[in-house]
């Protein structure tokens, strides 16, 4: 339980992104763009965020939205 992180180790962070060192006011990225990227996957979805309710297109009874209420 507790609070869901994006940010992981501060010290010797590498970007998440791509690797290189963070910037300083940018931590742990080392630009805003790739700030933004990482921002866009938790959007996204990409990360598994728990309690979140995502639409899965294969599951075999997904496609109605009407059904989401539905399920717990
Ligand atoms: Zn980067």
């Amino acid at each position: 339980m507790g609070t869901i992180q994006p940010m992981r180790a501060r010290r010797r962070a590498k970007c998440p992104i791509c690797g290189k060192a963070p910037a300083a006011d940018l931590q742990p990225f080392c630009s805003r763009r790739c700030a933004q990227i990482d921002l866009g996957r938790w959007l996204n979805g990409s990360y598994a965020i728990p309690g979140e309710q995502v639409p899965d297109p294969n599951s075999p009874e997904g496609g109605g939205a009407s059904k989401d209420e539905d399920e717990v």
